[in-house]
This record gives C-alpha cells, sequence and structure tokens, in this order.
C-alpha cells in the first residue's frame, strides 16, 4: 500500500483560475472607473501583474482630477436619498454579504491571483471575514435609528486602502460608511484594485443606487487628490506611517474628519511557562500569514532566556517545513511578496542587517516575488531592524530575563497597534497586558479579528478605530436638534426643559 501511495502524485492541483479569467476576459481585461453606478472608458492605464509569475492580469485606469470630481459629485449627489432609509440600506448590505459569500471563490481566485497571497488564506480568511463585515454592518443600519437616535451620517467619505488585504481592507471601510448613510469615494492601492473592481460590477446586483459607491483607480496621487477634494467630509486611511502623516498634514484645519490605521512592528512576547508548540503554531501565523505583509504582524519576537535555544530550535524546525509556493496550490504556507518593489525592499532591509540571519531551507520557486521566512537574531533594541517596520517574512527576535524587562522592551517602539503574549500564568497575563502601549493585546492567542470590536493603533500606528460601535460612530455626527429650545415654554412642560 505504502509503494502505492509512494508512486502517486497525491499533492492536490492548484485552484483553477478560470472563473477569474473569464471574469477579467469578460472586460476584456482593461478597466475604467465606477462612477454613479456604471463604468467610464479606460483613460491612461497601468499593469496590474500577479506577483507569482510576474504576468499581467489587466490595465487598470489612472484616475484624473476630472474623474475624482466626478465620482464625488455622484457620492454628493446621491448622499440625501442614501441617508433617509436605514431599513432599506440594511437590505442592500445583506444583498452585498449574500453575493460575497455565493462568489467567494471568484473573489479568492481573483485576489490570489492579484495580490499572490495562498489561496488557503484568501478563501478561507480573508473572504469569509468580508462576508461577516457586511453581514454585521447590514444588521447596524437596521439597528441605527434606534440605537443611535442622535445621530446621522457624516456625508461624503473618502477611502483610500492598501494592497495587503485588498478586498477585506475595502469591507473594514465601505460596510460601516453605508450601513450609516454616508456615501463613499474609494481608491483601492495600485497593486491590488482587481477585486475592488469585481465588488463594483456586483454593486448593482445587490442594489447600491448609483452614486453610493464609487471606485476609482489609480497611485499615491489619486489619493492625494481625494484628500485634497473640497467637498469630502471625511478621510479614512489605512497605509503606511509615511502618507498618513501628509494626510495628517493635508487635512488640519479643513474640517474634514479623519482616521487613520498605520504600521506597526508589533511585540510577541514568550514567556517561560508558555506552551511552546502553541506559541510557535502562533508564531508562524504572526509573522507567516500573508509573507508578513500585515499591519499587526506579530513581527519582534521576544523570549524568556529560560527557554530562549529550546525556542529558537524548535522555530527554525518548523520554519524549514513551511512550504513556498504557487499561490493558488492549497498546500502552501507562504505565497508570493505582491511587487518587485517590495521584494527589493525586503532584500536590502535584510542584507544591510549587522543580525544573525536564519533563512528557511525550503526551495525558493523560480521567477516570481518569493522571499524565505527569515529570522534575525543577535540586534540591539535600537537596532534599525528592531524599529523599522519590515512588512516582508521577516521576523525579528532577542530575549529578556524578567517581565519588567519584556514590558519595557515591547514598549521600546513608536507603534502601538498589537501585542501578543504566551504565558500559562493568567496573572502573569493579567498584569503585563494593560502595561503594553497598544491598540490590542491577545493573550495565547494571535492575529483575532471580530466586525464588533474595534481595531486600532495608539502613538505613530495612528488613531480612530474601525469595527464595533466606534467603528460606527466614526462614520456619524451628532444630528441637528428638531426643535429649537427656545421654542419650548418652560412653564408648560417644565420636564422637556430640563431635558
Ligand atoms: P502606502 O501608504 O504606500 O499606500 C496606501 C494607500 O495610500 C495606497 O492606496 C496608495 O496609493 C495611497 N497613497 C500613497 N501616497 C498617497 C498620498 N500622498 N496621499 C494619499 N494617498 C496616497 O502603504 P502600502 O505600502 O500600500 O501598505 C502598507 C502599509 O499599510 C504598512 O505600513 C501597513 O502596516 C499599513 N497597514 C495598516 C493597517 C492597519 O489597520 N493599521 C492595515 C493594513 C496595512
Amino acid at each position: 500500500v505504502r509503494d502505492i501511495f509512494h508512486s502517486m502524485d497525491y499533492g492536490p492541483a492548484p485552484e483553477s483560475a478560470s472563473e477569474a479569467m473569464d471574469w477579467l476576459a469578460s472586460h476584456k481585461g482593461m478597466f475604467g472607473h465606477w462612477i454613479d453606478g456604471g463604468w467610464t472608458k479606460a483613460g491612461k492605464t497601468f499593469d496590474s501583474r500577479n506577483p507569482a509569475t510576474g504576468e499581467t492580469l489587466a490595465k487598470v485606469s489612472q484616475a484624473s482630477q476630472k474623474d475624482v470630481d466626478a465620482a464625488v459629485k455622484a457620492a454628493r449627489k446621491a448622499q440625501k436619498s442614501w441617508a433617509k432609509d436605514a431599513k432599506a440600506r440594511a437590505r442592500v448590505l445583506y444583498a452585498l454579504a449574500r453575493l460575497i459569500q455565493k462568489q467567494s471563490r471568484l473573489f479568492a481566485v481573483l485576489e490570489t491571483l492579484d495580490n499572490g497571497k495562498p489561496i488557503r488564506e484568501s478563501r478561507d480568511i480573508d473572504i469569509p471575514l468580508v462576508a461577516r463585515h457586511f453581514y454585521y454592518h447590514a444588521g447596524m443600519a437596521q439597528l441605527m435609528e434606534d440605537e443611535l437616535p442622535d445621530r446621522e451620517a457624516l456625508g461624503v467619505a473618502g477611502q483610500i486602502i492598501p494592497w495587503n488585504f485588498p478586498l477585506l481592507m475595502l469591507a473594514w471601510k465601505v460596510a460601516p460608511a453605508l450601513a450609516m448613510g454616508n456615501t463613499v469615494v474609494l481608491k483601492p492601492a495600485e497593486y491590488t484594485s482587481l477585486t475592488a473592481l469585481l465588488f463594483a460590477d456586483l454593486s448593482r446586483e445587490a442594489g447600491v443606487p448609483p452614486g453610493v459607491l464609487n471606485i476609482v483607480t489609480g497611485d499615491g496621487a489619486v489619493g492625494q487628490m481625494i484628500v485634497d477634494h473640497p467637498d469630502i467630509d471625511k478621510i479614512a486611511f489605512t497605509g503606511s506611517t509615511s502618507v498618513g502623516r501628509k494626510i495628517r498634514e493635508a487635512t488640519a484645519g479643513s474640517g474634514k474628519k479623519l482616521t487613520l490605521e498605520l504600521g506597526g512592528k508589533s511585540p510577541y512576547i514568550v514567556f517561560d511557562d508558555a506552551d511552546l508548540d502553541s506559541a510557535i503554531e502562533g508564531l508562524v501565523d504572526a509573522i507567516w500569514f500573508n509573507q508578513g505583509q500585515v499591519c499587526c504582524a506579530g513581527s519582534r519576537l521576544l523570549v524568556q532566556e529560560g527557554v530562549a535555544e529550546r525556542f529558537y530550535t524548535r522555530l527554525r524546525a518548523r520554519m524549514d517545513k513551511l512550504r513556498l509556493g504557487d499561490p493558488l496550490d492549497k498546500c502552501i504556507d507562504v505565497g508570493a511578496v505582491v511587487d518587485p518593489v517590495q521584494l527589493k525592499t525586503i532584500t536590502d532591509l535584510v542584507d544591510g542587517s549587522d543580525g544573525e540571519v536564519y533563512r528557511a531551507s525550503t526551495p525558493l520557486p523560480e521567477g516570481g516575488c518569493f522571499y524565505p521566512p527569515t529570522l534575525i537574531t543577535g540586534l540591539q533594541p535600537a537596532d534599525r531592524l528592531m524599529q523599522e517596520e519590515i512588512f516582508g517574512p521577516v521576523l525579528v527576535g532577542t530575549t529578556f530575563r524578567t517581565p519588567a524587562e519584556a514590558v519595557d522592551l515591547a514598549n521600546n517602539t513608536r507603534y502601538g497597534l498589537a501585542a501578543t503574549l504566551w504565558t500559562e500564568n493568567v496573572n502573569l497575563a493579567l498584569d503585563i497586558a494593560p502595561k503594553l502601549v497598544s491598540g490590542v493585546v491577545w493573550v495565547n492567542a494571535t492575529n483575532l479579528f471580530d466586525a464588533a470590536a474595534g481595531f486600532g493603533g495608539v502613538r505613530e500606528s495612528g488613531f480612530g478605530r474601525e469595527g464595533g460601535w466606534e467603528g460606527l460612530l466614526a462614520y456619524t455626527k451628532p444630528r441637528k436638534p428638531l426643535k429649537k429650545i427656545d421654542k419650548v415654554d418652560p412653564a408648560a412642560a417644565p420636564e422637556k426643559a430640563e431635558a
């Protein structure tokens, strides 16, 4: 029996890309912008490539000022009537959620082709979280009149997102904005526009009225046009701290509301008494999920001295077992980095490091943007790679002696997005967690997200929250009083006057 198995080619075949290619072909591989419920003609275009092969998947348009103006105008025109009926909005958001579930395979394959992430991740994590986000916010739209009677929509939201979770970042932006009665102009990242364009295609089927959702594509210059547009009420940005800083400067004094979800260098703390096998599996998820291109990646390992040697030995063995390869293959653990530019940044940062570099011995696929899982030790806390976000599959590690030292090292960063700690001692966990300066702290787990829980950073990781009540409030303002207070006669209605 063993011989039969060994003679079989038993690796599952890669996921078929044919449906995604059919959808691209139905647009002749060429996209304009989605404005006022329809496609504009393609203008000046750029290529959207598959980073695993370098092949061009489609040509996507670079928006002009005229396109952005048209998108904002359509959003403004549609906003008042969209804000009127919360129950009608809920119906549309439920329809979007159901369509995403129905087309989840198409979305997952397209995301993997465009971004390079393993199909197992796009299929089992990204797209289900997207659907969940729309379901949750459909429910919240339905509740708005009862739960937030004193709030109303801000108006038109300009939304700019990164390439690491293209459709999920769209969901985090679009679902709460639409639920609360805003209309949107969204720009996906230039490397990964395709699932946003598929989403636009489906929005009509879900009954999204013209002008409520507008998607313009292009590079940072288009993002800047959105930020500077005088008829936008709120900017929601997810991306790098350096661009976030520019946006904050540009919106200062403009009266625009702003939320920023920026970078991180999140600590991953392992205490002596931790369940080491679980901590290692958690770490694989923390830093090698999505090739480490995760804002809250546990990219800074802090391990207590007593277990450090054992931990590193097991970690290196685990790294060697990670499989790199065709992102459409359901068996691979690590896919392609998003673009050659990003690959070069990662390569230069690691090559310039003085630390001890360990690269997983797993074979590297030929061609494409592949980088091996990497561990760097022997760095000082102030060293560049201990402080800077690498945004790739590269972990830096150091040791600590006491819990107090772990806290000091963990907080020795300009960021504050996420932190993870592993210990079997609940008292230690409850003591340490509140001392970590971080938007979220995970205990004996990592990368837990839920639409009902606010997510966001402190310090240079940004401000504002997405998800949960805080995320909803960020798309509303206090409703104007319906009656003027001075019209109430205090003698006739004393309680009302007090209220
Ligand atoms: P980036 O800042 O280069 O680009 C993000 C988006 O901003 C893109 O759509 C880009 O076209 C646009 N942009 C670029 N210059 C602009 C400008 N001057 N004005 C307006 N828009 C502009 O970031 P990236 O490389 O796409 O993404 C990686 C970064 O995003 C990492 O730092 C990561 O930590 C962060 N991120 C944060 C979160 C979070 O929730 N905190 C989530 C995902 C990614």
